[in-house]
């Protein structure tokens, strides 16, 4: 399988090589060439997470140099589960994607995107350094996903003092190939600095240097598994559709959904679910495309006001009206992520993260004979246990902290401060290789 920029400006890549590169050279994100197709029938009945992996990604693999490694990868992305479990009394259910070692839908993406580069990088000359500039979910999967594999180091940059303390905890707390730093300043300026880096001649004389962020195709292949299992273990199930719910901010867990039906998965409707950050639904409404800066919510990993993989969805369903028959997007605010949270739990003593909350009110909101008229899926993106800040006071009580978490909990903190310039990050990152093996 070849891969093609959404722009149209690029060569082709093969699988591996859009791995390696996230982003295509003309700052366009890649597509496959062309795409399989599945019937249900072809999942044997009772495929595990990990089979049903193997299974649709081996197209998307085929022919490349990591096809023969492609079971042992989706084997170690899937390693935990995604169970499915009914909320008795409300007419729906709730695909649980936060069992992995950080306790979000993120590490499975981590993780397959981890095992294929560590087989890609296990010949190269250099050391391959990871730098991601994280405002908190991000950072702490592809940390735990990248932790000890051998021949990658990463480099986590956070706002110093603007992360949760648990955020915090898992941004820190690995040691080894994993460097934390706290910025002195922002998000932005942690952004601003991975940029420079990337363009800095001294570091890339001594390393390749990747992002692994969230635009990575390796990212989204796993997240179409999860959604294409989910699916056909309603089908077998039910004999119809699945339907979703998507917590949605870089729409990279929603495209995945939208590939597994692209390829012939047996699910209905797809619908975004958006914090107050509006773009997608104003324009699915049919206002222009408008990006903007992005507003702060309670569902903080959602606070997204230029959603990169839209321009895969676009790629997929050119003209608004394919894009409007493809997908619907509604918006939920603070107050009614809030007040979801304490009423579900009330209600069905189910316990959501904010994210979560907001495709249970998108359920709570829908028409009855809309909501009978499918099998609904919800997505459940965290552990409410990662934002006991925010939901504690809402249901008066302490969430239980699952044990992957606990595990994290407990081990020591290591961080580095950084000001907020590209000579203090290139001294740090240059200064802890021991000189012989900086000679290039
Ligand atoms: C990243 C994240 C989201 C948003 O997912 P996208 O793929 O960016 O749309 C939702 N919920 C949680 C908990 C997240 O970490």
């Amino acid at each position: 399988m070849q891969y093609h920029s959404t722009r149209g400006e690029s060569p082709a890549a093969s699988f591996s090589q859009a791995l390696l590169a996230g982003l295509a050279p003309d700052g366009g994100l890649y597509i496959p060439a062309g795409w399989p197709r599945f019937e249900p029938a072809d999942f044997p009945p009772g495929a595990t997470l990990a089979q049903v992996a193997r299974q649709l990604i081996a197209p998307f693999a085929a022919g490349d140099i990591l096809a023969p490694a492609m079971a042992e990868i989706t084997a170690d992305a899937c390693n935990f589960p995604a169970p499915l479990v009914a909320v008795d009394g409300a007419g729906y259910s709730v695909l649980e994607l936060f069992h992995g070692p950080t306790a979000a839908f993120k590490d499975f993406g981590a993780r397959f995107l981890a095992a294929s580069l560590t087989r890609l990088r296990a010949t190269a000359a250099k050391p391959l350094e990871i730098l991601v500039a994280t405002s908190g979910d991000t950072g702490g999967a592809v940390a735990a996903a990248f932790h000890r594999r051998p021949g990658i180091r990463v480099a986590v940059l956070y706002p110093r003092g603007l992360v949760s303390p648990a955020q915090e905890q898992q941004l820190t707390c690995w040691g080894d190939n994993v460097r934390s730093f706290a910025v002195r300043g922002s998000f932005d300026d942690c952004q601003r600095l991975v940029k420079a880096a990337f363009m800095d001649p001294a570091l890339r004389a001594t390393r390749d240097l990747s992002s692994a962020n969230s635009i990575n195709l390796g990212r989204l292949l796993p997240q179409a598994a999860y959604h294409a299992a989910t699916a056909l273990a309603v089908w077998r199930r039910e004999g119809r559709p699945a339907s979703f719910v998507i917590p949605s901010g870089n729409l990279g867990n929603a495209l995945a959904c939208v590939w597994a039906r692209h390829v012939g998965l047996p699910i209905g409707e797809i619908v975004l679910a958006h914090n107050a950050n509006r773009t997608v639904p104003d324009f699915l409404s049919g206002l222009p495309w408008q990006p903007r800066r992005s507003i702060a919510t309670l569902a903080s990993a959602m606070d997204v006001g230029d959603p990169s993989n839209m321009e895969r969805l676009r790629a997929l369903y050119p003209g608004l009206p394919a894009l409007q028959s493809a997908v619907t997007a509604e918006v939920v605010d603070d107050a009614a992520i809030r007040e979801r949270i304490a009423a579900d739990y009330a209600a069905y003593g189910r316990i959501w993260c904010p994210h979560t909350a907001i495709a249970a009110e998108v359920m709570a909101r829908m028409p009855e004979a809309r909501r009978r008229s499918a099998a609904w899926v919800i997505a459940a993106t965290a552990h409410p246990a990662k934002f006991r800040e925010i939901v504690e006071p809402l249901i008066g009580r302490a969430v239980p902290t699952p044990d992957s978490l606990a595990r994290l909990y407990e081990l020591p903190v290591a961080k580095e401060d950084l000001a907020p310039q590209l000579e203090a990050l290139r001294g740090a990152l240059l200064g802890a290789i021991p000189a012989a093996r900086v000679q290039p």
